[in-house]
C-alpha cells in the first residue's frame, strides 16, 4: 500500500503545561456587590458581518420557501426570533468563552470523555484506524471482518483530564474558591457568569442567498484527541486516549475547500450579513475586561496577532465566520446603577481599552499566551487536502 498523506484542516492548541490555574480576583466572582474598588461593569457594542454563510440550529426542520429559500425542500433550521434569523446570545457567549479557555489557563469546561466509534477491517466503515484494530484481542479483530461494523467504547483516560479537570463550584466552601479564569469569567454549573450577549440581530436586509447543502454535522471523533492505547481484555477492551493533545482549532477553512457529498440543505445567514450585538460585563477586573476583548480576535499585541471569531454549526466546512467590529465600550459607574434609573453610560476612548488588553497581555497568571499564540498561528493555515483523494 503506497503512503498517503491524508487532508488536514484542524489542529489543537496546547493546553498550559501548568494545568489550569486560578482565576485572578476571586473576590469578584460574585454578585452581591456592585463596581468594587477597580471593577468594571459595561457593555460592549459591536457589530458583526458574516464573512461566510452562518449557521446556528434551531433543532427543527423548515420548508425552504418559509426561509427565503427556492420552494420545495426541507431544510435544517436556523435560529429565529419573532420570525427573523438571529445569532442567539448562547451561541456568541459559548464562542467567547470557547476562546478565552484558548488563551488564559482554564479547565476543560463540559466535555465528552466517553463515546463509542466503529471499527472495521473495511477502511471506508471503520471510524478507527486500521493500525488500532490490528492490535486488538483476536475476538474482537474476527468480529472487525463482519459485515456490520461493531462498535468499541472510546474514553479519555482520567489522567489525561485531570490537570485541566473541569471545575466545580464548592457546596461547602465559598462557592467562588478553586475556579479557573474561565469559569470564574463565564460562569460553572450553578454558579452564573459575569459576562453575557443579547443576541446578535439582522441589520438591514439579508442578502439573497441561494440553497445550501453542506456533508452532515457529524459529532468530532474522540478517538482523534490523542495518542490510543487499548486498554482491558477480550472482550472488555477499550481505547483509551492516553494523553490530550489540546483544543481543537480549525485551519482557514473556505467553504467549498473540503470535498463533502452535501447532502443536508441548511437554513443560514449568508456572507454579507450584518447583526448587532452587546456583550454585557459585570464586576470584572481591567485585565479580565482586556481578556474578554482580546477572545474577540480582534486585537493585537506588539507579539501576539488576531485570531477568526466563529460561531455554529460546520466550523470543519468553513462555515461560522464573523468579522467582528467594537463600535463602543460603556461603562456604568457610581454606587449601585443597576438600582439607579437615571444611570447613564460614559463611553471609554480607544486608549483605555487598549491599556486593559495590554493589562491582561502582561498578566503571567491571567493570559497563556503559547495557546494566543497557537490559535493565531493555527487559524491562518491554509486547508491541506490529502494526496490521492
Ligand atoms: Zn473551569
Amino acid at each position: 500500500m503506497s503512503p498517503r498523506k491524508s487532508p488536514e484542516w484542524y489542529d489543537f492548541v496546547p493546553l498550559p503545561p501548568g494545568g489550569k490555574g486560578p482565576a485572578p480576583d476571586p473576590e469578584g466572582v460574585t454578585h452581591d456587590r456592585y463596581l468594587q474598588e477597580g471593577h468594571l461593569t459595561g457593555y460592549l457594542e459591536l457589530t458583526l458581518e458574516a464573512v461566510s454563510p452562518i449557521h446556528v440550529g434551531s433543532g427543527v426542520v423548515e420548508l425552504s420557501e418559509d426561509v427565503g429559500q427556492v420552494e420545495g425542500k426541507v431544510v435544517k433550521g436556523m435560529a429565529r426570533v419573532r420570525g427573523q434569523p438571529v445569532i442567539p446570545a448562547t451561541s456568541l457567549k459559548g464562542a467567547l468563552r470557547s476562546r478565552y479557555e484558548m488563551i488564559t489557563p482554564s479547565c476543560l469546561g463540559p466535555i465528552r470523555t466517553r463515546a463509542v466509534e466503529r471499527y472495521s477491517d473495511n477502511p471506508r466503515r471503520s471510524e478507527l484506524p486500521r493500525k488500532l484494530i490490528r492490535q486488538m484481542p483476536s475476538e474482537l479483530q474476527r468480529r472487525a471482518k463482519g459485515r456490520y461494523p461493531p462498535r468499541i467504547t472510546v474514553e479519555v483516560a482520567p489522567e489525561a483530564i485531570r490537570p485541566w479537570q473541569p471545575c466545580r463550584p464548592s457546596k461547602k466552601k465559598d462557592p467562588r474558591s478553586g475556579l479557573c479564569p474561565a469559569c470564574a469569567l463565564f460562569g460553572a454549573e450553578g454558579l452564573q457568569g459575569r459576562v453575557w450577549f443579547d443576541d446578535a440581530r439582522v441589520i438591514g436586509k439579508i442578502p439573497s442567498r441561494g440553497s445550501l447543502r453542506i456533508a452532515s454535522l457529524y459529532q468530532p471523533r474522540l478517538h482523534r484527541a490523542g495518542p490510543l492505547t487499548l486498554h482491558g481484555w477480550g472482550r472488555r477492551t477499550v481505547v483509551r486516549v492516553r494523553e490530550l493533545k489540546g483544543r481543537k482549532a480549525y485551519y482557514r477553512v473556505q467553504l467549498g475547500d473540503v470535498p463533502t457529498k452535501g447532502n443536508v440543505p441548511l437554513d443560514y445567514l449568508p456572507r454579507g450579513t450584518r447583526l448587532r450585538t452587546r456583550l454585557h460585563f459585570r464586576n470584572v477586573t481591567p485585565a479580565e475586561l482586556g481578556g474578554l476583548i482580546a477572545a474577540l480576535g480582534i486585537v493585537k499585541t506588539r507579539d501576539l496577532d488576531r485570531f477568526p471569531f466563529r460561531v455554529g454549526g460546520g466550523k470543519p466546512v468553513g462555515l461560522g465566520y464573523l468579522e467582528v467590529t467594537l463600535r463602543g465600550l460603556y461603562l456604568f459607574e457610581g454606587d449601585d446603577p443597576w438600582l439607579a434609573f437615571d444611570a447613564q453610560p460614559r463611553p471609554v476612548d480607544r486608549e483605555t481599552i487598549t491599556g486593559w488588553v495590554e493589562a491582561f497581555a502582561r498578566n503571567e497568571t491571567l493570559c497563556y499566551k503559547e495557546g494566543w499564540r497557537a490559535l493565531s498561528e493555527i487559524t491562518r493555515r491554509d486547508y491541506q487536502p490529502g494526496e490521492g483523494g
